[in-house]
């Protein structure tokens, strides 16, 4: 017997595209599931059809509602939305299948009743024996099958025992035979039967298990495409066999490729951070997440590789998801989110930083109660030295914290020369108002007054200084110096606006008392 699944009409044919987004919570977003996610969410917007998030939690003991609810927060972080789902209505529903349990008993009756399940009753240490014997004598280890020829009264005894049993597929009953499927990415796949035992549908405490929830809803949901991680395509050979013995006709399947390490290993801890959760925390911009994921396996036709979501909406197809493994490259996943920095506008980036540092102790620092206005200003300042938001948040901790003299520049300082250049800056300071050194007021009407003030400040005070015989070059050297201890930095109109006037003045104090 030969098992060939009907294919589903042409994409944009007759059925209206359904597709699933399926996470287990048993853990944060992984970077392989979120790219799932996102190409399953490009297909149903790029062909007018519907995404899903269905929530598997199945496994009691390793599923969570934190991680159910950090699942759906980075998702939407992401950017992504979804038409039906856990948090959502839907003609389809329960979406959460811990609350699909009824639906699934029902089908397991069906099975039983047909023939196609049985029930077993081994127990765990049973079937460990079973294994460890299949691996010694140097067989696949498989499920003997053994349960399936129990008769009633042999069951009814067992039953009296007080063992409660599991129910299994009965996956083939004399010959083995190939299961094929047209694979929308991968091609032509064919798995023997050989090679699957009976596996287990319902545990023993009543639970489905992954393989038969997931067959049962993706035929319940009226599921079109099934499109997930190449590490499944043993997981859909079963599903399709439940599906055809449930008389039902399954979706189509397209498996995409693994995501792998540098080394040609897994993706893990080993080679980077690998939950969504960890980037966001790091600082990088969803857009520059979402585009970085959209390069793995998958290309634009162009050789273009900045997009945002609605431009990969726009150009997203299946026939262009490769076959081959993607490598996870941190690099680029950087030099993307440097390009978002740019791309984005400041207000954007400072809005999100304020998220970010929100906190008190810095907030005091900041030498103006408007802290939305400073921040605003401070992205302009450093935004294109930063790669991650962290980044930008360590450089302005560092503006708004104290300089620390060494004893070599305090050296410097006492100079002629420093000296000079200080009470120069600290002359031209005094000609201008506090406002017009710091004006929230002009960037929140997208103004450079203030900023123009700085530069013109610092060229006056330049221009004065080569007049007394100081080289340019040294008059900006030493104010450096004297407003951050260091010898570089941001450039110094930025220093001077976003210290305003009054902690300026009160840095040339301090540096004229060094004797
Ligand atoms: N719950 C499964 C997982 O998280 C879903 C796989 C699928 O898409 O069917 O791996």
């Amino acid at each position: 017997m030969e098992l060939k699944i009907e294919l589903v009409k042409e994409v944009g044919g007759n059925k209206k595209v359904r597709v699933r987004f399926a996470p287990s919570p048993t853990g944060h977003l992984h970077i392989g599931s979120a790219r799932t996610a996102l190409f399953n969410w490009l297909f149903a917007r790029a062909n007018q059809g519907i995404f899903i998030l269905r929530i598997e939690d199945t496994d009691v003991t390793r599923s969570t509602k934190e991680y159910e609810a950090s699942i759906i927060e980075e998702l939407k972080w992401l950017g992504l939305d979804w038409d039906e789902g856990a948090d959502k209505d839907g003609s389809f529903g329960p979406y959460r299948q811990s609350q699909r349990l009824e639906i699934y008993q029902e089908q397991i009756e069906q099975l039983l009743n047909s023939g196609s399940a049985y029930y077993c009753y081994c127990t765990a240490d049973e079937l460990e024996a079973e294994r460890q014997k299949a691996i010694s004598e140097g067989k696949m280890p498989k499920y003997s099958g053994k349960c399936r020829s129990l008769s009633n009264k042999e069951q009814l005894l067992l039953k009296k025992q007080g063992k409660s049993p599991a129910v299994r597929f009965a996956v083939s009953s004399n010959q083995p035979y190939e299961v094929k499927f047209s694979d929308l990415i991968k091609g032509e796949i064919s798995i023997s039967t050989e090679v699957i035992g009976d596996f287990i549908l319902l545990r023993a405490d009543g639970s489905p298990t992954y393989n038969f929830a997931a067959a049962v809803d993706d035929f319940k949901m009226k599921i079109t495409h099934v499109l997930r991680g190449e590490d499944h395509i043993t997981n859909t050979v079963r599903q399709i066999l439940v599906c055809r013995s449930l008389n039902q006709s399954q979706p189509q399947y397209g498996h995409f490729p693994m995501i792998l390490g540098a080394d040609g290993g897994k993706l893990s801890k080993r080679h980077s951070h690998t939950s969504i959760s960890e980037y966001r925390d790091l600082g990088f911009l969803p857009e520059a997440v979402i585009n970085y994921l959209s390069l793995l396996s998958w290309s634009s036709e162009s050789g273009k590789e900045v997009f945002g979501l609605e431009e990969l909406r726009q150009l997203f197809s299946l026939n262009r998801v490769g076959k081959s493994a993607a490598i996870f490259n941190f690099n680029k996943l950087e030099w993307l989110n440097k390009v978002w920095i740019k791309k984005l506008p400041d207000r954007e980036i400072a809005r999100r930083l304020n998220l970010l540092i929100n906190e008190q102790d810095f907030q005091n620092k900041i030498p103006t109660r408007d802290v939305f206005a400073w921040l605003l200003r401070a992205v302009k300042a450093i935004k294109s030295n930063i790669t991650v938001l962290l980044d930008a948040k360590e450089q302005l901790e560092q503006i708004i914290e104290p300089p620390v003299y060494s004893s070599d520049v305090k050296q410097k300082l006492k100079s002629w020369k420093a000296r000079e250049s200080v009470k120069i800056f600290r002359y031209w300071l005094n000609n201008y108002s506090d406002n017009e050194i710091f004006s929230s007021v002009s960037i929140m009407q997208e103004g450079e007054l203030d900023l123009d003030n700085c530069k013109d400040l610092l060229k006056k005070a330049a221009r004065q200084a080569k007049d007394k015989g100081i080289a340019g070059k040294d008059f900006y050297h030493s104010l450096r110096f004297a407003l951050t201890g260091k010898d570089s930095g941001l450039e110094l109109f930025y220093l001077v606006n976003l210290y305003g006037k009054e902690r300026c003045l009160n840095l040339t104090e301090q540096v004229l008392k060094l004797v």
